[in-house]
């Protein structure tokens, strides 16, 4: 079970084991379904701007009054058997009338609200937080006159569409590129599960970074180029040598990048930062050839044998130590 912010990072998790329940007696008065959120949200600071939104599995009227009791808004669709009884407008006259047409009641003591929307089918909310007002408007396929138009939406109805899935997407971007184990052991499958969770929120970590930087936007890494240089650098960590010509090459990346004038020599990349500068293993390796020096261009004996690059080693110049610094 998992909590999951809408950019998909994942913040919180526990592992459902069934019967065996591990969420504390604390919470035995909620539903089984309920319990998980309600753990979930345990480490949340109370009495905040959040919200945290869950769909019709886990939604009970109970849950959301105990989240309210703690501090904590609150949304989520509702199955409608387990409304005890609130008298919403009943399914048959609701269809009858227009797409858009609402119902809802509020219950004063616990500050409740249930909405019955009526979109291609019934749809029911519960919510803590959230009401009916501004209404908004979204566009929707109309099959009887066969065009697009704007039917009126309760704010906790678009509320609850902005912000639902992250979850959804956390689970995407985890599949995406996930590291593939074969074993039989379970727990070695969670512990590469969690590898790769945290590889997926370092990546909407690094994206938020680059975007706070003013960076510009979709220059960033993508996912796939990001994995690979994890894994890259994680092969070479703590090794004196660099790896070179296998797989795919490292991102190039740092300082900016001498032109390849000739392209029958290809240029061999700068090894992954984590490498290049983790000051394990860059010995100087005397060279017969001279070749340009990765920095300044000047030709140099001088190569690192980790990284494989060529650079001066002078009294008056060490590009040697500035490029590894
Ligand atoms: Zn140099
Ligand atoms: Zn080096």
């Amino acid at each position: 079970m998992v909590r999951a912010g809408r950019s998909g990072m994942m913040y919180d998790f526990y592992l459902y084991a069934g019967k065996e329940s591990t969420i504390p007696a604390e919470y035995s008065h909620l539903s089984v379904s309920a319990q998980s959120v309600a753990y979930l949200c345990m480490e949340l600071p109370k009495h905040e701007d959040k919200v945290v939104f869950f769909d019709n599995w886990f939604s009970t009227p109970n849950l959301i009054q105990y989240l309210k009791g703690i501090g904590i808004k609150a949304a989520g669709t509702i199955r409608p058997n387990r409304l005890h009884g609130c008298p919403v407008i009943p399914s048959k006259e609701l269809k009858k009338k227009d797409r858009g047409s609402l119902d809802y009641r509020i219950d004063k003591n616990s500050a409740l609200i249930v909405v019955k929307w009526l979109d291609n089918s019934i749809v029911h909310l519960v919510s803590n937080c959230f009401g009916i007002a501004p209404l908004t408007t979204i566009y929707r396929w109309c099959s009887k006159t066969k065009e697009k138009k704007n039917v009126a939406c309760p704010y906790i109805v678009a509320a609850y569409n902005k912000c639902m899935g992250g979850v959804d997407l956390a689970d995407m971007l985890i599949a995406l590129y996930r590291t593939e184990v074969k074993t039989r052991r379970w727990y070695i499958k969670v512990f590469w599960h969690f590898v790769d969770v945290a590889k997926v929120n370092a990546w909407i970590l690094y994206k938020r970074h680059y975007q706070q930087l003013g960076l510009p936007i979709n220059k960033h890494q993508a996912l796939a180029e990001f994995t690979v240089d994890i894994s890259n650098a994680l092969i070479q960590a703590n090794k004196s040598k660099a790896i070179q010509g296998r797989g795919r090459p490292a991102k190039l990346s740092g300082i900016k990048q001498v032109q390849q004038r000739n392209r029958k020599k290809p240029v061999i990349p700068i090894p992954n930062n984590d490498i290049r500068y983790d000051h394990i293993g860059h010995w100087p390796k005397p060279q017969k050839d001279k070749k340009r020096c990765r920095l300044c261009q000047s030709y140099s004996r001088m190569m690192c044998a980790k990284c494989n690059v060529f650079l001066c080693l002078l009294a008056n110049r060490n590009c040697y130590v500035d490029f590894h610094n």
